[in-house]
């Protein structure tokens, strides 16, 4: 079993999705909202640009435990939710 070095309150880990997620003022979509304004986000959703179906599936694809239990998590998650 890999040992759990970041917990996210956001995720619901049995069913492997987020319970949330974040939409700031001008439509962007974010897993949460520590990443606001972040230069290093990797990903870009707009709600202009798609909808939260897609947003929604290409943030899991990149946040969930594969990524948080990495050598090389995202920043803004070990900074902010490490354990
Ligand atoms: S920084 Fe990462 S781990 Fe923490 S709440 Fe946001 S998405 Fe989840």
């Amino acid at each position: 079993m890999t040992e759990q070095k970041i917990f996210c309150k956001f995720y619901n880990y049995e069913k492997k999705e987020f319970r949330e997620l974040e939409i700031d003022c001008q439509l962007n979509v974010y897993p949460c909202c520590y990443i606001f304004g972040d230069k290093k986000y990797p990903l870009k959703h707009n709600l202009l640009d798609t909808n939260m179906i897609e947003a929604t599936r290409e943030i899991e694809n990149y946040f969930n435990e594969d990524m948080w239990n990495s050598d090389e998590p995202y920043h803004k998650c070990q900074e902010k939710c490490k354990i």
